[in-house]
């Protein structure tokens, strides 16, 4: 039997409109809107496609968003500079500096802009202090991408409580995050990483199995118990022919886009696990607009903690 598709992007249109009103009433309370700030350094193509989003959406549901882009060739003292800047401007609630940054900024400069954003005003959920109240179940701003996945989890009625969950990943963005919103909700949670033996036998315990690798189609139907939750967090770029080919048959439609476009987004799971999941995210289309989504609902929620609201 097909699994059951999450349509992220209907959710998160649903969560934009539910937000809409709510923003309206801030605006018309605090003489101005939630606002938001976007750091865009350098010209990785990806980031910038994600921020000119972020900007779309944010503006659509009501938010002043300000985009602040800089030269890859810009010092991390002026990037840290900007943050302090946007923590002290009072018309600003969030704050959102795109990764990656550019290499050369060095290897801990993505820490150290998180270190320097006002936890207040970290509506991407990364700084130490929010990552603190996650662990402790405390109120906070939580990643966007894990905090989205539970609001759809939670609005498609999916169980978790008494669930045995695997999240494949380990990252402080994606997998680590999960796991705890899971763990908070009851999940009997395992983290999975590249060093876990037996990936497949330890998946297939899973009744729902997060997948947050970066390696497109890794995820295959034998790794998955008949019936589990799938979701897909992975964003991969095919560009090869023959992988399209092979994930996806000779002429389908994702073939075809390649033939267009040259190259195709998929996830970390394998087209296949659609015949035996109970119920999937889809790539594109699943986690990726509830990111976005969920980013709006931070920033609305950091833009009324500020102001005791
Ligand atoms: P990351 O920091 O690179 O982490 C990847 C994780 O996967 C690591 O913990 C790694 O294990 C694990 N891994 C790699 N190869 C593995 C293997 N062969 N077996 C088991 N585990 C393996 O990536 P990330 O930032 O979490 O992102 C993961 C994916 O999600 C990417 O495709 C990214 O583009 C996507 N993403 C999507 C969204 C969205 O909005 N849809 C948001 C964020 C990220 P080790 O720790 O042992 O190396």
């Amino acid at each position: 039997m097909a699994a059951r598709l999450l349509d992220g992007a209907g959710l998160a249109r649903t969560m934009r409109a539910d937000l809409q009103p709510h923003v309206h009433e801030f605006t018309a309370r605090v003489g101005r809107p939630p606002g938001l700030a976007l750091v865009l350094v350098g010209d990785d193509p990806a980031s910038h496609v994600y921020v000119g989003s972020k900007r779309t959406h944010g503006t659509e549901v009501g938010f002043r968003v300000d985009l602040h882009q800089r030269p890859a060739t810009t010092s991390l003292e002026e990037v840290l500079d900007l943050v302090r800047s946007l923590n002290a401007d009072p018309a600003i609630d969030g704050i959102l500096v795109q990764s990656p940054l550019p290499a050369a900024m060095g290897s801990d400069a993505a820490r150290r802009v998180f270190e320097t954003i006002d936890p207040a005003k970290d509506v991407d959920g990364f700084t130490a202090e929010n990552v603190g109240r996650l662990v402790q179940n405390r109120e906070g701003l939580v990643a966007c991408t894990p905090a989205g996945i539970i609001e759809m989890m939670e609005r498609e009625g999916l169980t978790i409580a008494g669930t045995r969950a695997v999240v494949i990943g380990r990252s402080d963005i994606v997998g680590k995050p999960m796991a705890l919103l899971l763990l908070h909700r009851h999940a009997t949670v395992t983290i999975a990483h590249s060093k876990t033996p037996d990936l497949p036998a330890v998946c297939r315990e899973a009744d729902i199995l997060v997948a947050a690798i970066g390696r497109a189609g890794f995820v295959t139907a034998d790794f998955v118990k008949p019936g589990a939750v799938v979701i897909d967090v992975g964003m991969n770029r095919v560009t090869d022919e023959a992988d399209v080919v092979r994930f996806f048959g000779e002429g389908s439609k994702r073939h075809l886009a390649w033939q267009q476009r040259g190259s195709v987004l998929m996830g970390d799971v394998h087209p296949r696990v659609e015949e035996v999941a109970g119920a999937l995210t889809p790539v594109p289309g699943g986690v990726g607009p509830l990111t976005i989504a969920m980013l709006m609902k931070n920033t609305l929620t950091a833009a009324l903690r500020r102001q005791s609201l």
